[in-house]
């Protein structure tokens, strides 16, 4: 998808703090952090949203999130990781290339209700 964001980060077209890479899912830092480690999770194909999901590429995502969860543990040493993943603008979509948020947790205060 020319006009992608996520995909212009997949090809290089646009900068990342890149977490985690392999063949078929990229994770990199979010721009704007909810708290300290805030990761985004993508496969490198596009995907809309979840609906669009097939699932061997659901199937990749999720066999590289416990990796990517331990190397945010490492380097943020946070106390909690909380998943959450948008579909539809309704939802709280902002990006329609499909995301799942690692969102390290540290604190009642840490800025995530
Ligand atoms: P959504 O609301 O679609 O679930 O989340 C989209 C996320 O993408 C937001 O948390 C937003 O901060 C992040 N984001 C938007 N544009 C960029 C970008 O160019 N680079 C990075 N690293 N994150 C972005
Ligand atoms: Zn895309």
């Amino acid at each position: 998808m020319s006009n992608c964001i996520f995909c212009k980060i997949v090809n290089g077209e646009l900068p990342s703090t890149k977490v985690y890479e392999n063949d078929d899912v990229l994770a990199f830092l979010d721009l704007s952090q909810i708290t300290k480690g805030h990761t985004l999770v993508i496969p490198k194909i596009h995907n809309e949203n979840i609906y669009d999901l097939s699932p061997a590429i659901a199937a990749k995502l999720f066999e590289a999130v416990p990796a990517i969860s331990r190397a945010i543990n490492k380097e943020f040493e946070p106390q909690g990781l909380n998943l959450l993943n948008n579909n539809g603008t309704f939802a709280g979509q902002a990006v329609f290339h499909f995301h799942l948020h690692l969102i390290p947790r540290y604190d009642e205060n840490d800025g995530f209700d």
